[in-house]
């Protein structure tokens, strides 16, 4: 079985630098302000500008201002020898609104902590340039957003493409999952509760999920430590094989088998850590099916079935997935089993019932 050893820790991170961030240890004081740790050189910011201190447990951390002139919070200031808390979202400007930076705490693994600038002396970072943050948001800018609707109903997500000019940023940052926020990491930990599973073996275990879209939702994830399917290969093309076989026995268990149809298969992009395969009835029949995202992700092509999945591995070794993934996600609501267009998700819900077997 696999070990796991994460880390909780939090970061200070530059919006204008964002190769620049600096930890911030659970409950410890750190004082920032002009200097080599945030390369302020204004005179105006104090060289103990803020007081910082980073609750771990309560996901955010107290920001007092120090110095004399204005340190803000979402362009509030925060006032001298007052107290604000600093949650992930928001920016904290250091000083006169300039030098914004955001906070992130994330559950990291052994292989990040080793990337720590030891001249900095475990206290800021400097990330490479070529390391960015979050590229899956990117990808909805502006312009690619006004995509052609109806073209992207036919959206092949898969990357035909192999002069790796169209090789998406996603494959790259999703194989840094290992640097997902702590949230992310909850599968891992429901894998290992003996409540949630339903199923387990030497390769794999069931569990139900938490939020289920349907009346049926199970994922099957493998023991092995594996981030995502971007880190999947021909070496775990038998492990996929059996990840589907166990999803397709666990269908079998199910006393409405007979008059539901169920789908297998993996988010282009997930929002979860740890491979997951998703086995869902089609009836989403659900309290937590709740938005646009959620059914498009389980009724357009940002599902993946496994069956498809397992096709291009074999054939190509890896999966990569288009960086315009996420604007499936944005699509018109469309019945999966008629096509009808519903205008929201309870005309959608109720539009739904027709098809749920009588
Ligand atoms: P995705 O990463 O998009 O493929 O989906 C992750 C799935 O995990 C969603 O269907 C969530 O409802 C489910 N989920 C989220 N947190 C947990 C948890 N702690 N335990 C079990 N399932 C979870
Ligand atoms: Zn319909």
């Amino acid at each position: 079985m696999a070990t796991w050893s994460t880390m909780r820790v939090c970061w200070l991170v530059s919006k204008d630098r964002s190769c620049q961030r600096i930890k911030l240890p659970h409950l410890e004081m750190v004082v920032i302000g002009r200097g080599p740790d945030t390369e302020i050189t204004d005179k105006k910011c104090s060289r103990q500008q803020v007081q910082l201190k980073a609750d771990y447990n309560k996901g955010y951390v107290k920001v007092k201002q120090i110095g004399v002139n204005p340190t803000s919070i979402d362009l509030v200031d925060v006032g001298k020898n007052q107290e604000t808390k600093l949650k992930p979202g928001q920016i904290l400007h250091i000083v006169n609104k300039l030098y914004p930076y955001t906070v992130q705490f994330l559950e990291e693994m052994g292989t990040c902590a080793g990337r720590e600038n030891k001249k900095l002396a475990e206290k800021s970072e400097k990330r490479p340039h070529s390391e960015p943050e979050n590229k899956n948001v990117e990808s909805l800018s502006g312009k690619q957003i006004k995509t052609d609707q109806v073209e992207l109903q036919n959206y092949n997500l898969y990357n035909e493409v192999t002069d790796g000019s169209s090789v998406s940023s996603l494959e790259s940052s999703s194989t840094k999952m290992e640097c997902m926020p702590y949230w992310a990491q909850g599968l891992k930990v429901s894998m290992l509760n003996p409540d949630m599973q339903v199923y387990k073996d030497e390769q794999v275990v069931v569990i139900k999920d938490k939020y289920p879209k349907a009346r049926y939702h199970w994922l099957v994830l493998p023991w092995k430590s594996i981030s995502t399917l971007f880190a999947v290969t021909h070496e775990h093309l038998e492990l996929l094989e059996h990840m589907h076989k166990v999803g397709e026995t666990i269908i079998q268990q199910c006393l409405e088998k007979d008059s539901l149809h169920f789908r297998l298969g993996y988010h282009a992009i997930p929002s979860m850590s740890q491979l997951h395969l998703h086995v869902i009835s089609q009836d989403f029949d659900s309290k937590w099916f709740k938005t646009k995202k959620h059914w498009n992700s389980f009724t357009t092509n940002y599902f993946l079935d496994s069956t498809d999945v397992i096709a291009v591995i074999k054939k190509k070794g890896k999966v990569t997935v288009d960086k315009n993934a996420l604007l499936l996600l944005t699509l018109p609501l469309k019945c999966h089993m008629c096509e009808k267009q519903l205008p929201t998700i309870p005309q959608l819900k109720e539009h739904l019932k027709e098809h749920w077997p009588k």
